[in-house]
């Protein structure tokens, strides 16, 4: 059965600010969506359980791919086209720029976003072993401050991540 689209909220504050404040509002009741590729397809199959969902996509602040002199810093909200046509990730990275070019088809790789990938959490997902080689780690934001985390200890569970309370 399809989801019904009057039982959603959507707010897109378009600023990092904008949407920390309104999760901070209201811990655990807003649900970010960035290219929607995971969400929709469960919004369309009606098992959308969030009710209220905020927009990250079109947020400057996280759709960017920096090169520093020891690191590449790696936005969220970049897209797998974004990584797979990047020069630095093509020379550097391969291997991320390969599993980025694995994912779906170009119009799927359009929207879905790194970010969306890592948290959504499948053990299938393809930026996983690409990021577990090159060491990456990974930052999290709130209201209160960032920390950042091994990816390698990223996920502690199936669908789970260090974000998450235990359970
Ligand atoms: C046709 C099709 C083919 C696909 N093929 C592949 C494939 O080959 N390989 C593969 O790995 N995946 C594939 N996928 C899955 C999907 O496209 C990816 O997992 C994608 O990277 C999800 O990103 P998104 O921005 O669309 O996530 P969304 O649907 O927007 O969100 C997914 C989850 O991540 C959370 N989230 C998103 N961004 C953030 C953030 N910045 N901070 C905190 N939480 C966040 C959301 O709350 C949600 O829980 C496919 C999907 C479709 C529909």
């Amino acid at each position: 059965m399809r989801g019904d689209p009057e039982a959603h909220e959507l707010l897109a504050p378009g600023t990092l600010s904008g949407v920390l404040k309104l999760i901070a509002a209201e811990p655990g009741k807003w649900t970010p969506i960035a290219g929607g590729t995971e969400l929709m397809v469960a919004h369309a199959a009606g098992r959308l359980a969030a009710r209220k969902l905020v927009s990250l996509w079109g947020i400057r602040e996280l759709r960017f791919l920096r090169v520093e002199p020891e690191r590449m810093v790696l936005g969220s909200g970049s897209t797998f086209y974004d990584l797979r046509k990047h020069p630095t990730i093509l020379s550097e990275f391969p291997l991320l720029a390969k599993s980025a070019s694995w994912i779906g088809s170009v119009a799927n790789q359009s929207r879905a976003t790194l970010g969306g990938n890592l948290v959504n959490g499948s053990p299938a997902a393809d930026s996983s072993p690409a990021l577990l080689a090159y060491d990456a780690e990974v930052e999290l934001m709130s209201e209160c401050g960032t920390r950042r985390v091994p990816y390698a200890e990223f996920h502690t569970g199936y669908k789970r991540n260090v974000r998450m309370r235990p359970g």
